[in-house]
This record gives structure tokens, sequence and C-alpha cells, in this order.
């Protein structure tokens, strides 16, 4: 029997799944550090890292290594029972990030719930704040994961539009914006979740000192300061953590995503103050959260990403990219920005749209994802060499000539 083609599986997914993401046509069966392989064998430089969770490279053989051994041991014993992996898991995160306390659970969206559950109930139980009254902050065109109460504080339509109602307890501000924060905080505020660049919305930075002003301000009103580090984290943009750059320390930050170097879901809430601490046995939970296949796996994950220089990599690799993206400014770009290997290419919004520029560079060996209509990412795992930056520059260049 003929082996089956590229087209007909997707066929197949186009007839049985959800078509809830619409994917470039290019089905993949193989991958080994930045690169990745189609069906048909044709190798691609993969610039997404699937959302910033293979960081380490695809298939890092000590992550691997980690995973099969573990697997061979024992794989979930659920929280019922303790495991062997989760003390050291917690002693080595808390040690590398500098946190007090950890909570694991398994995606980035059920880490924004735990830490909007947690600084609620700190807000009861410590700050004094009546029943129910609880308000967290948080920032315009946000991106933190695709649960209900998630979604109900997008501010983004495709999100949000046909799934509510929302859970209330949210007020949305400008990102950016430190001001805006302190105008809008209250007695009742327990918190402001915030990513330390919009990564869904573009590549966001926001200026100078903004992470600091935002620190100060938490400090001085008891509200807990949320950073969603779940794409910014754990060396993407050139810091273990991205709060590194203005210096500050979130009272709770969130990973995910590259804690597992793409293996497996693994998310965690890092705590420095004791808001973890208010809740008690049987109040939050998940069966798969803490188990020993995802703390052995994120220990490798993090291990590696600190023995092999990926975050020293990442920082130099990043400041050649966005210094050679600027010079290959053609004028359909309207922008280039980031920091580390987090890049954005930004295009006029006359320019043919961001997904055109993605279909003809996966044509060229070279795959991206638009974000929105006119903005496309560059996020290669963090090992990238920089003759594999100038093989991707070179096609990018390329593709922007040939572009109408
Ligand atoms: C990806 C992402 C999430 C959600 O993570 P999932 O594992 O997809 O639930 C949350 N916040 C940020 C900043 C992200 O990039």
């Amino acid at each position: 029997m003929a082996k089956p083609s590229a087209q007909q599986f997707i066929d197949i997914e186009s007839r049985l799944g959800a078509h809830n993401y619409k994917p470039l046509d290019v089905v993949l069966s193989k991958g080994e550090g930045v690169w990745v392989w189609d069906m048909d064998g044709n190798r691609y430089l993969d610039c997404l890292s699937s959302y910033s969770a293979v960081n380490q490279g695809h298939c890092h053989p000590k992550i691997r290594e980690a995973l099969i051994n573990q697997a061979n041991r024992l794989s979930l014993t659920s929280r019922a029972f303790r495991n062997d992996q989760l003390a050291p898991f917690y002693e080595e995160i808390c040690a590398l990030t500098g946190s007090h306390k950890v909570l694991p659970m398994n995606s980035g969206a059920e880490a924004v719930e735990t830490a909007v559950k947690a600084v609620r109930k700190w807000g009861y139980e410590m700050k004094g704040v009546a029943e129910d009254a609880a308000e967290v902050i948080v920032c315009e065109n946000n991106f933190h994961g695709r649960t209900i109460a998630i979604v109900g504080f997008s501010t983004d339509p495709m999100a949000r539009i046909g799934f509510g109602p929302f859970a209330p307890g949210f007020k949305v501000i400008p990102f950016g914006d430190s001001a805006a924060l302190e105008a809008v905080i209250t007695p009742n505020t327990v918190a402001f979740l915030v990513e330390p660049i919009q990564g869904e919305a573009g590549v966001i930075i926001p200026p100078d000192g903004y992470l600091r002003r935002v620190r100060e301000i938490c400090t001085k009103n008891d509200v807990m300061l949320i950073l969603d580090e779940i794409q910014t984290g754990l060396g993407r943009t050139g810091k273990l953590l991205a709060e590194e750059h203005e210096g500050i320390e979130a009272d709770l930050t969130l990973v995910g995503k590259a804690l597992s170097g793409g293996y497996y879901p693994v998310s965690a809430v890092l705590s420095n103050r004791e808001v973890l601490g208010v809740l008690k046995p049987g109040e939050h939970g998940s069966t798969f959260g803490g188990n020993p296949l995802a703390c052995a796996v994120a220990r490798a994950s993090l291990k590696v990403l600190i023995e092999e220089g990926m975050i020293d990599n990442a920082r130099e690799q990043g400041a050649y990219f966005l210094s050679e993206l600027e010079k290959l400014k053609t004028n359909q770009v309207k922008q280039v920005r980031g920091i580390g290997l987090m890049l954005a290419i930004e295009l006029h919004t006359d320019a043919g749209n961001a997904r055109s520029l993605c279909e003809a560079l996966k044509d060229n060996g070279v795959l991206c994802k638009e974000t929105h209509e006119h903005t496309v990412r560059f996020a290669p795992p963090l090992i990238i060499t920089r003759e594999q930056v100038d093989w991707v520059l070179e096609r990018v260049d390329q593709v922007l000539r040939a572009a109408p």
C-alpha cells in the first residue's frame, strides 16, 4: 500500500478536526535541534520553536534521556502520594529563580488560573478584601491562554466573542502605561497580571523602566505583581527571566512552555512571597501536576538551558539577528523589533499580509508564524548558531525582495 501523502493527512485533519487553528500546510515528522523535516524529507529551520516551548531545540538528547529513564521507572503517582522527583524539582527551580514556593501545573493557562485563584485568596485572607470583591488588573492585548476565565479578560475579539458569560473581577488597562496602573488600583485590587513583553500581541516591548515603575506601584499599594513569563521566560529574551532586564522580582512568576523543552506540558507558579502559602489541602490541584515524569523532564530542561549556555547564546545571536534584520528593511517593512531571540518584523498594512510572507518563507525552508495580520515573529531555538542565523536572514532577504 502506498505511503499516505501529506495532502491526505491535511484532508483528514480538515475533515475530522475542529478548525481552531489555521496551520501552514507542512506536515512535520522529525525534529533535531533547530531543524524539522516534513513527511517528504524537506528540511526547515524552525523559527517559531512551538511558541517558545522548544527553546532547548527539538528532541534535545539529554531531555529525551531523562524522559525515557523516568518513563521506564514511574510516570504518574497523583499528588495523593509523593514521588522522588518532586522535591528535587522544587529545589532546583527555586534555587535557579530565587523563588520560595512552587505550584506545578501542566499547561500555561492552568498556571495563570492558579495564580489568579491564589491572589484572590491571598486578598481575602491577608489583605482583608471583602468577600468576592477582589480585582485583578490586566493589560490590553494580553495573551494568557484560552480558558473561560482568561478569555474573559482578553481584549481580542477572536478570543472572546461568542464565549461569554465571563467571570467578573478583572480590569483592563493599556500595556506599557504605569500611570494607568496607579490610577486604576483600589483597596480591592489584589494583583496586576502582565507579560514583560507581549508575545502573541506581536512582540510588543514596553517603555524602558516600565516594569521597575510597576514594581514600585504594586509594592506601595500591597498589590501582587504576577509576571506571565510563559513565553518570555527560560532564556528566550537573553535572560533566564525577562524581569531581570529591569532588575526586579515579581511576587508570582508563571513559567511553562520551555519548562519541558517541548516534551511534555509542564508549567509552574513560582512565588517569592507567601501568596501560595494561603492554599490549603483540597483547595487546588491537578491529577497530572507535579508528576514524576513532568518533574524529571523539567529538571533536565532547566539543566541543559544553563549548562549549555543557551541563555547567553540567545542574547548574542538575538542581538546579531536584530541588527541584521534592521539592514533588511525594505519598503514593505514598517518596523523590526525584539530582544534576545524574541524578534518580529512588522509589515506596512498595504504590504501584503504576514501570512503570505510566512508561506513564502516556508517554501524557502524557514518556518515562521504570523501574529495578527502584519507581524511575523522570529523565535528560533536558543541553540541557533550565527551561521544558521545568516542562513535564515538570507532567505528572509530573498523573500522580502521577491514580494510585490
Ligand atoms: C502560551 C502562553 C500562555 C498559555 O500557555 P498554554 O500552555 O498554551 O496554555 C500563557 N501566557 C503566555 C504569555 C503565553 O505565551
